[in-house]
Order: structure tokens, then sequence, then C-alpha cells
């Protein structure tokens, strides 16, 4: 460019908005040197509507159907419908979509079944057993949950075990354990000092399920980003701006680092018991730390629900792990019928695809989330390419052998 036409064109874009900022400083291309600094003139642009198109011309595979059928064992169809200070209270369930509602997808993506894990307890669990596992006992699965809100109770030690042999009775499949444990629960349920993971009160409850042979679905701790303040340093800055209530900085919250540590020391001492330590373990921006675990505990198992978005920016990472791991690592999606705030999570046709397209092509750079933008973190994934061998197991063999399906 010669200096009358940068001149020019410096006039131009002085001229272009009030919205422009001036910034001193060199532009790196075409800068002569010994020249001083031009003023050069940006637009500003706020983060959250900043939408890049890709221009990368790289294949795009198209995978409507998984080349096996598929078992999601991480799902919600139905939910407790009571909460306070983040736990669930009563046995009273919301149901989230109908049997009617979610087959058409299962048929036209090849989901051959689908795990609900938060049936709740009691009345609210016979009734999404009732609507879903026993009128479709091939399609459908139920998993109960513990009775949180008995926890202040002299023998709650004994009354939440004896509830899990009547929720075995009642037709569920295995325990989910959502975050409640570890971050919200306190001694007196919604308040006094948070209960440790490892609380012996629940040790009854982890032995009856081994002894009904009830896999624990488990969800503890959260991204190590929901534990750092939400500044222009943490990478999942907008949805944690989204989410306030996400954040486990500060306050009383235990680091992500004790929360898994007192995760483990459960795993130890309950050997019989199979625990699904829910997204990727719920340390996915961590797959090393993951497979250490693996190693140590045999009763662990992983699935892969609302963490594509970390396996898919480490392919080579996940892809190696995905190969040793291969027996021990299920498809999950966290799917929620009807959902809106959380797209990654939202049950629909386009979910499914990304999480196939990310398990079988090896494409390069596309949405982890059927979003206009990265829901969870600016970035983008690359598929896996996993052979045939390991697809299978993924999809439904290792589910199949964790949950006794035959
Ligand atoms: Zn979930």
């Amino acid at each position: 460019m010669s200096r009358v036409n940068r001149r020019e064109w410096l006039r131009r874009i002085g001229a272009a908005g009030a919205a422009s900022v001036a910034v001193i400083g060199g532009s790196a291309e075409g800068q002569e040197p010994g020249q001083p600094a031009p003023v050069v003139r940006r637009e500003r642009l706020a983060l959250e509507d900043f939408q890049p198109k890709s221009m990368l011309h790289v294949p795009e595979t198209n995978v409507t159907r998984s080349r096996f059928p598929v078992i999601d064992v991480h799902t919600h169809l139905t939910m407790g419908a009571r909460h306070k200070s983040g736990v669930t209270l009563g046995e009273e369930i919301r149901v989230l979509a109908s049997p009617d509602e979610v087959l058409p997808v299962m048929d036209q993506k090849n989901i051959r079944m689908m795990v609900d894990l938060t049936g709740n307890y009691g009345k609210g669990l016979e009734e999404a057993i009732q609507r879903f596992q026993r009128l479709h006992p091939d399609r459908f699965m139920v998993f109960t949950e513990p009775g949180w809100d008995h926890f202040n109770r002299p023998d709650y030690t004994r009354w939440q075990a004896d509830e899990i042999a009547r929720a075995h009775q009642a037709g569920a499949k295995g325990l989910k354990v959502v975050k409640i444990l570890g971050l919200y629960l306190r001694q007196e349920v919604t308040s006094g000092a948070l209960v440790k993971i490892d609380d012996p009160r629940f040790d009854l409850m982890w032995e009856a399920c081994a002894a009904f042979k009830m896999p624990v679905a488990i969800h503890i701790s959260d991204p190590e980003a929901f534990f750092l303040p939400i500044d222009r340093f943490n990478e999942r800055f907008e949805e944690l701006n989204n989410h306030p209530d996400w954040s486990f900085h500060g306050r009383d919250f235990p680091s992500n680092r004790d929360l898994l540590e007192a995760r483990n020391r459960l795993f130890a001492r309950h050997p019989r018991t199979t625990f699904i330590a829910l997204h990727v373990g719920n340390n996915a921006e961590d797959l090393a730390s993951v497979s250490k675990c693996l190693e140590r505990f045999p009763n662990m198992h992983v699935e892969l629900a609302a963490r594509i978005g970390e396996l898919g920016r480490q392919p080579r990472t996940a892809r190696k792990f995905f190969e040793k791991y291969q027996d021990r690592v299920m498809f999950g999606t966290d799917a929620v019928p009807n959902g809106t705030s959380t797209p990654q999570q939202i049950l629909s046709a386009k979910l499914y695809e990304i999480y196939y397209r990310f398990l079988e092509t090896e494409d390069e750079y596309f949405d982890y989330a059927p979003a206009p933008k990265p829901p969870q973190g600016r970035w983008q994934i690359y598929g896996l390419g996993l052979p045939e061998s390991i697809l299978r197991k993924v999809y439904y063999q290792n589910a199949e052998r964790v949950l006794g399906l035959g």
C-alpha cells in the first residue's frame, strides 16, 4: 500500500463510526521499519456477538445414523420436581417427554435404548418406571436416586439401603448420584456444612447397589473452569457468565481436586460396586488423570455425555484414550427433551448426529453442539474416526455388560 493510499484508508476507517476506538501502534503487516506508528481505528465487537464462520475447506460428513445400534446411558426423561438450594426434595417427578415423543428420534437415529437416570425415588420412581420402562422394556431403562431430603434423619443409613432394595423391587436398574453430593447436600439437607462424598452414612447404600447388581452412575464435581473466577482468563467465561449459578468458585465449596479425591476414596472402599463416572469421570480436560483412575479402580467406567467438546479438541490424546480403555467407555449424551438453556444437551436428531460424527469420522474443526455459538467454550472439535470394533463397544457392548442386558 503506498503512503497516499494508506493515509486515505486511515481517513476512511476513522470516519467509519462512533463505535470505533483509537488504538496506537503499528500493524505487523506492511509496516516499514523506522516509520512512526500510524493511528489505527479498530471496531469494537462484543464477544457475545462474535460468530466467525470457518473458512476451512475440509470434508463434512453427514452421519445421519450411527453405524451400530446405540445405548445412550445418560439421559433425563424425568426429574425430581421440587428443589431447594440445589437439593431435590420429595418423591414427585416432572415428566419431560412421553415415550411417543422420544421414540421417533430414537428410531430415526438408530438408538436402541435410553437410560433415564433421574427417576427419583418412591412414588415418583414408580411413575417413571411405569411410563417408560414398563411400557417399552426393550427401549427404556430407569435409574433411582437417593432420597436426599431424608439425609438428616437418625436412621438414614439403614433407611437409604432399604430404599435401594425397594427401588430394585420396583424395577430400577441402577442408582444415579447427581452433583448434589459434594456441592449442595448439607448436614441439615439444605443448611449446615457440606456433606462429604465419602461420608460413611452412604456406605450401606453403595453396598446395597453391589448386592442388587445396580450400577451407580455418579456425577462428581464439574469442569475445572467452574472452580475458577469468572474472568477474562476463564476458558468457559461465556458459559459461566450465562449461568453464574454453575460456578463453584469461592464460598465454602471444596476444590475440584478435593471432590475427585473423595470420590476416589469411595471407589476404593466399595470395590464390589460398579461405578459409571459420568462426563468422562468429570475430568475430561485431564485424560491422563482419568486414565490413572481407570488403572486404579477396576470397578470404574466412564461415559461421554456433554464432554465431546473437551475430547474433540484433543483428538490425538482422546483417540489413544479410547483405544486403551475401549472396554470401559460408554456412549452418553445427557440429553434432556425440550430443553433450551444448554444446547449441548437438548434431545434432538441433530445432537446425536454430532456425537456420531465425532466418533465415526475424521472430520476436522466442527461444532460440538447444535448452536449458533459454541455454548461451553470458544473452540471446535475433530473426529476420532474410531474403528468398527471400538465403535461397537462404545455404542452398545460395554453398556450391555454394565447394565446386565442380554
Ligand atoms: Zn446428566
